[in-house]
């Protein structure tokens, strides 16, 4: 099984919005780019909303065969471990192996001395066609990165191999993640690890390392994008150079978690795969859950109630609901609109508070921010919420497709 050039990770917390994210898919194929979807849902979102992996292969074999689509989709288990893989074995035919927390768990020296010894042809000026400043490889170097990674391969080779023996070779994709860390994996870093990789025998198809900067949930970018944009660039050099270096898969390409909107940055991701003629994989996350509070507040009535009822139960549940994300959200508390203010607010302006609209006067990050990690609230409304996802699915479905292709395929792909 391997993956394609283009591929959009499309997350669905509730599960209900499969067609419309499809319908955003396709609009971007018939504008001539051949994406193809991965629904992608974390163990950690399954046990929030009491889901199981199996009903997102439902809802991604509904979608597909609702609208008669026609190319390859698939059903990603985001973000798992040993510890949990098993029960997405059945429904996935994709698969990201979350090692971010054995990054720096020590190994054995005998690991480490072998791992140093297979380096040594790469010792010194390590020059990748392209990159214009070659990396200097030193002895330090090789031992820091053997130290930092070595055992957080190594699990990836157990849960890969897991994976193999229960579905066979050549019945998924595998993608390695070392994302959700503080500290950024630099281009030469990501080359010794994609050589890890390659010798723990993992066909690895897409690779998340960390990248330079803050990726906030559900907000744009945070950081010096021009620095982004030139490790991004060394970092496609740099696969380019391991896959015929180490045998990798020659489809081997980039997956940004992108924690959903990080709009500054898909220019540079287009310019760059635009230029190398390379492939990507984008995961979008919540930004899925955001258009379902946006639909429900435009729908007005029982939707608004239910909408603000989100926003104010999560203003006061902000500690339990942040926990989880505490790496990955920037709430500033002064930015926040107390419970009184948004019960004044009609359809419109709480939309356009929430709305992703860099620039927009309503548009409020913090707000957004806190809303993102809320769904807790929306699974425990139950049947109120999805009943009402029911009732106005023509409306939340036109938000979802909207900012699926608008805001998000169209400046990945610029798209006319
Ligand atoms: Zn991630």
């Amino acid at each position: 099984m391997k993956i394609e050039k283009y591929s959009l990770g499309i997350g669905d917390r509730f599960g209900h919005q499969g067609e419309a994210q499809l319908r955003a898919i396709i609009r971007a194929n018939k504008a001539g780019i051949a994406i193809v979807p991965v629904w992608n849902k974390s163990n950690r979102e399954h046990s929030y909303i009491h889901s199981k992996p199996v009903d997102t292969r439902i809802e991604a074999d509904a979608a597909v065969s609702a609208l008669s689509f026609e190319r390859s989709f698939y059903v990603d288990a985001d973000h798992i471990n040993l510890s949990n893989v098993l029960g997405f074995i059945e429904a996935s035919d994709f698969f990201t192996l979350d090692v971010a927390s054995k990054i720096g768990t020590s190994s054995d020296n005998a690991e480490i001395s072998d791992f140093i010894n297979s380096c040594k042809k790469y010792s010194g000026i390590l020059d990748i066609p392209g990159i214009e400043n070659p990396f200097e490889v030193t002895d330090s170097l090789i031992t820091s990165i053997a130290q930092k990674f070595l055992a957080a391969i190594g699990e990836a080779g157990r849960i890969y191999n897991f994976i193999l023996e229960q579905k066979g070779a050549d019945n998924f994709v595998t993608e390695v993640s070392m994302d959700e860390v503080e500290a950024p994996q630099t281009p030469v870093e990501l080359f010794f690890i994609l050589m890890m990789i390659a010798q723990q025998g993992i066909p690895v198809q897409t690779i998340a390392p960390k990248f330079t900067g803050r990726f906030n949930k559900g907000v744009n970018y945070v950081g010096d994008v021009a620095q982004f944009a030139r490790e991004f660039e060394e970092d496609v050099l740099v696969i380019d150079y391991a896959v015929t270096e180490f045998g990798l898969p020659d489809n081997l390409k980039l997956s940004v978690h992108s924690g959903s909107d990080k709009f500054s940055i898909y220019p540079e991701i287009s310019r760059v795969i635009r230029k190398y003629d390379k492939g990507i994989h984008v995961k979008t996350a919540g930004t899925t859950w955001l258009e379902e509070v946006i639909g429900l507040a435009l729908a007005g009535g029982e939707g608004l109630v239910l909408a603000k009822h989100i926003y104010k139960s999560a203003l006061t549940r902000q500690e339990e609901l942040c926990a989880p994300y505490a790496d990955v959200i920037d709430i500033k508390q002064e930015e926040l609109p107390s419970a009184e203010e948004v019960d004044r607010w009609g359809s419109e302006k709480f939309a356009n508070t929430l709305r992703h609209i860099p620039g927009h006067p309503d548009y409020n990050p913090s707000f957004r921010q806190l809303i993102h990690v809320g769904y807790k609230i929306a699974a425990e409304s139950g049947e109120t919420f999805t009943g009402l996802l029911k009732l106005h699915h023509e409306i939340i479905g036109n938000c979802v497709e909207e900012n699926l292709f608008d805001r998000h395929l169209k400046r990945l792909f610029e798209i006319g």
